[in-house]
């Protein structure tokens, strides 16, 4: 079977490899689709971001979905030819973060595709994976194993709810609107926020926006002056969850938000100035959101009963023998927001 494997920036090799039988308690998997993400293009354009870099081989991924082909022992309630999506997820469950409650910050956290730690963890680019048995989820028979595999990307957005608490009737902006910013708007509609609304800097995600449920979408490149009313009176959202990691996107949140509002950071964009004179005196509650974990069981069932229609979001679906010119495409933000390789058997 074959890999996606990068050895450093710029270099990304389909490669063979082996893959064992599954241990006790494990599912051996034949992959369906698999997203790109933001951070695999960090790996292949830039080696890692921030502090962490690439020092070993490593095969990317971490948002697939796949089909069960073989059990290990001790694994009940599982059948050959499942369809599943997969967490990535994989906390030990016993140390002390775990035990708190907070395993997406366990402090032996296995999660697929991460450079972090060291030896890495290997990603799930390949065309069949090991899991733990808890790391599937069934899949309804109407959903699509391309779009189970954005249960990951939406997990994401449901995090960064729960760390912002209730948005009940709330007046929300979403800054930002790729593929975790639009599955974060649908999850948002899913919450009982009252009006959301949504900016980028260019058209198409501003578009797939508008048919997660945003109720007004604004282009910051041609009509930034549309944000001028929501400045007023010290600010007029609710909630701000900024999924650009950019610091003209932050400096907007904290001129537009009210005074005790919550600023989520979703978006991860190195170090940035952070206004404090805005953020001391708005008393803004600025958090940040990181992964997830239970709410990857909430995702698949979203997807599962159709409460959340993720389809907008994927704009093109790559064959694996061109995976490598897929990751190109997805850094293209003027032409892609979901790219997702489909695996052999897929
Ligand atoms: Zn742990």
């Amino acid at each position: 079977m074959r890999s996606i494997v990068c050895h450093a920036a710029r270099d990304l090799r389909i490669e063979n490899s082996t893959v064992s039988d599954p241990g006790e308690g494990q599912l051996r998997v034949r992959v369906a689709f698999g997203g790109i993400c933001g951070s695999d293009l960090h790996y292949y354009q830039h080696g890692g971001f921030g502090t962490v870099r690439i020092r070993q081989a490593m095969a990317l991924g971490h948002e697939v979905s796949g089909v069960v082909e073989r059990l290990g022992a001790g694994v009940s309630g599982w059948q050959p030819g499942q369809r599943i999506a997969i967490s990535p997820s994989r906390p030990c469950g016993h140390c002390r973060v775990c035990q708190a409650g907070q395993h997406n910050h366990c402090l032996h956290m296995r999660f697929f595709g991460s450079a972090m730690p060291f030896p890495h963890i290997q990603g799930a680019f390949s065309e069949q994976i090991i899991i733990e048995s808890h790391q599937a989820h069934p899949i309804a028979d109407h959903l699509s194993l391309s779009e189970a595999a954005l249960a990951e990307p939406l997990s994401v957005g449901l995090h960064a709810i729960a760390r912002a608490g209730s948005v009940l009737g709330q007046q929300v902006l979403v800054t930002g609107c790729g593929p975790i910013g639009s599955l974060l708007i649908a999850a948002l509609r899913r919450a009982g926020a009252g009006r959301i609304v949504a900016a980028d800097i260019a058209e198409l995600p501003l578009q797939c926006a508008r048919a997660m449920g945003a109720d007004e979408t604004i282009d910051l490149s041609q009509e930034g002056d549309r944000m001028a009313p929501y400045k007023l009176d010290k600010g007029q959202f609710d909630t701000v969850f900024e999924a650009s990691g950019s610091e003209a996107a932050l400096q907007l949140g904290l001129d537009v938000i009210r005074p005790r509002g919550v600023l989520i950071t979703v978006g991860m964009g190195g170090d940035i100035r952070l206004p404090m004179t805005q953020l001391v005196a708005k008393e803004v509650d600025l958090r940040g959101t990181f992964r997830f974990h239970p709410e990857f069981a909430t995702a698949v069932r979203f997807l599962n009963e159709g409460l959340v229609d993720g389809r907008p979001v994927i704009t093109r679906i790559v064959p694996f023998e061109n995976a490598l010119s897929a990751f190109d495409l997805a850094a293209d933000k003027r032409q892609s927001l979901k790219v997702q390789i489909a695996f052999a058997d897929a």
